[in-house]
């Protein structure tokens, strides 16, 4: 018998907005808002003793490793975002399976734990990252979101595929910015009739959101609006609805066949 679940995830990555042309000069200012976020996040998981599962960029935990730790410690799943937050699909093969490698293997040593799985920055991802991450001995892969605008891709066999949920046939997005803008009715409702149909639901947030950007310049205006607070009480009312027992983390999802759909 199939028992769905809930999967909140959180990207744990450089906030990178404001600072586009010299991104590696201040990584320092990237990890604060970030950081701050994920704190934030981790005492409502603790609240309603929940577990969730957080894809960081190496980068950031390597400057950040005492909340990396902290996540981990929490029982929260480490997964991989990359090195950096970069766009996968313009780089090199090569470096690549360099740069993901080097992450799994820090990761893994900051956190003191198994990182098994991966979510692509920005969702972008082809067949030769499937790949490159079947040789690195990733179990799952989290970066496709079957949205109207996204053509279903092809997916490598042996890397299991949890697709960021969509709105059922509407097929568009229900996580981040979506949430915050079209309201926690929006996913609420999504995932009442996704539960419905026997289906897992996974939504996705950045850390940074849970800080207020907006009065942030030269963001776009969809992307700041409703930040901070206002978004983790939005993320509490949508908590608050459902049964702790149904929120899990993704290697939770690996393990057991009953969650497969
Ligand atoms: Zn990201």
């Amino acid at each position: 018998m199939k028992n769905n679940k809930i999967f909140l995830t959180f990207d744990v990555e450089e906030f990178t907005f404001s600072v586009n042309n010299n991104f590696e000069s201040k990584f320092k200012d990237t990890t604060k808002l970030p950081k701050k976020g994920c704190e934030k996040i981790l005492n409502l998981l603790k609240e309603y003793q929940i577990n969730s599962t957080f894809f960081f960029t190496a980068n950031f935990a390597d400057m950040e490793k005492r909340i990396t730790k902290k996540v981990s410690d929490e029982g929260h799943e480490i997964a991989c975002h990359g090195f950096l937050h970069q766009d996968l699909t313009k780089l090199n093969l090569g470096r690549i399976e360099k740069d993901l490698k080097k992450a799994k293997k820090m990761l893994e040593n900051i956190a003191k734990t198994k990182v098994i799985g991966f979510r692509a920055p920005y969702l972008r991802i082809n067949n030769n990252i499937f790949r490159i991450l079947e040789r690195l001995n990733f179990k799952y892969d989290s970066s496709l979101q079957y949205h109207f605008f996204h053509p279903y891709g092809k997916i490598s066999p042996s890397i299991k595929e949890f697709p960021v949920s969509v709105f059922p046939f509407l097929r568009l997005p229900i996580s981040w910015y979506w949430m915050r803008n079209l309201g926690l009715n929006w996913t609420n409702l999504a995932t009442k009739i996704l539960l419905k149909k026997k289906q897992n639901v996974i939504l996705y947030f950045h850390t940074w959101e849970f800080v207020n950007i907006s009065n942030f310049g030269k963001i776009p205006f969809y992307i700041k609006r409703k930040t901070g607070n206002c978004f983790l009480d939005q993320l509490e009312k949508f908590i608050h609805n459902f049964e702790s027992s149904m929120f899990k983390t993704l290697r939770d999802y690996e393990k057991n066949e009953k969650y497969w759909i």
